[in-house]
């Protein structure tokens, strides 16, 4: 992968509350996002599929709770949140309806995109919004994530969702243009790397601690959300966001660091499925599912002639032949008992035999791997 946008097919931009919303007033800077909506529209015109992670729904929300001028706790943060949130998506919604772009909100919480079965349902749902040509906006679900259960940044959200979308670019909007030998607010000489490759410990050390104000990120997330987009195969810049059309301005060549994956996204994701997760239980396939799945496709249910085991949906399967030889892995986008009742039906009964439409294809070739 080279270390550009212009040949993105699916990006994700991470816009931080810093850029967005001014600190003091709390409003949001329409005129910047106004830029960003027609780097965006130029986007979209191109056919680049693209996905906005925004923060800001605490910086906007707080002001009107009366909840300025000092740290917040966990419960008042999410407070702010809920009314922010709003404000946020409304204002994101009516500046890209200019270019005729249709925004849909996404909420999100870590458990969505790590248990696999959520992940399933959050990957079907964003990929079928681009499918639409739907901009899809994604915040982490503030209000009912708990300490524990919280991303607490949207850099590590960016990544994760990148991850899970099989996306190929990943733009980190900051308030700095890259990652530094040092920390250049304090001056000396500090040198901004063009690309990094992997995530070293020696990497690390040049990230300082988080700086003060209101965004959680510093770059210690930044790195954290390029070790998951590396492993992703997914291309990460961190850019600076400062300017009227930054994305515009990263196309025409403006200094930032890439960190370049070794892979490309849909092979880091074959990856994980075949070595990282454990099968749950398996499908025996007939010969002609067989060679139809050699041949690239899908597999459908009326290619299952028997299912093993107690999965759920969104577990690994091994894929097996009648006479026991295990021929791939993959995805099962139907629990154990579900896929037994389908098993050997064309995909248009599926509705009629669950009572609801689930999809067409048993394991979908994205999710699978052959041997
Ligand atoms: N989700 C938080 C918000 O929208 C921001 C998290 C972050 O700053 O990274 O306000």
């Amino acid at each position: 992968m080279t270390a550009t946008i212009t040949d993105a097919r699916r990006l994700v931009v991470k816009i931080g509350s810093a850029l967005l919303v001014d600190e003091r007033s709390g409003q949001i800077r329409r005129p910047w996002l106004a830029a960003l909506a027609d780097d965006i529209a130029d986007l979209r015109r191109r056919n680049v599929e693209v996905v906005l992670v925004s923060s800001g729904a605490i910086a906007v929300g707080r002001e009107h709770l009366g909840l300025t001028g000092r740290p917040l706790k966990l419960e008042e943060k999410q407070a702010a949140a809920a009314t922010g949130q709003i404000r946020l998506a409304h204002a994101y919604e009516e500046i890209l309806r200019w270019h005729d772009l249709t925004v849909a909100l996404i909420l999100l919480t870590l458990d969505d995109t790590e248990s696999r079965r959520r992940h399933l349902n959050a990957r079907s749902t964003i990929t079928q919004l681009l499918a639409l040509g739907a901009v899809p906006l994604i915040n982490e679900n503030d209000t009912v994530a708990t300490t524990e259960i919280r991303f607490g940044d949207n850099d590590r959200l960016a990544a994760r969702v990148a991850q899970m979308i099989s996306a190929d670019t990943l733009v980190l909007l900051s308030d700095i243009d890259g990652l530094y030998t040092a920390d250049p607010r304090r001056g000396g000489s500090a040198q901004r790397l063009d690309v990094v490759t992997e995530v070293t410990a020696e990497i690390e050390a040049m990230a300082g601690a988080a700086p003060p104000g209101y965004s959680s990120g510093g770059m210690i997330t930044k790195l954290k959300a390029a070790r998951i987009a590396l492993s992703a195969g997914c291309r990460m810049a961190i850019a600076r966001g400062t300017h009227r059309h930054p994305l515009r301005a990263l196309e025409q060549g403006a200094p930032c660091t890439w960190f370049l994956p070794a892979a490309e996204p849909l092979t880091a994701r074959k990856r994980w499925i075949a070595g990282a997760l454990k099968p749950m239980g398996s499908l025996t396939i007939d010969d002609g599912a067989l060679a139809a799945l050699a041949r690239g496709s899908s597999l459908l249910p009326a290619g299952v002639v028997g299912v093993v085991g107690d999965f759920q949906r969104g577990d690994a399967v091994a894929v097996r032949t009648r006479d026991g030889r295990t021929v791939g892995r993959g995805l099962s986008a139907y629990a154990a008992a579900d896929a037994r009742a389908i098993a050997g039906h064309k995909s248009g009964e599926i509705e009629t035999i669950l009572g609801f439409r689930g999809r067409d294809e048993i394991i979908h070739r994205d999710d699978l791997v052959l041997d």
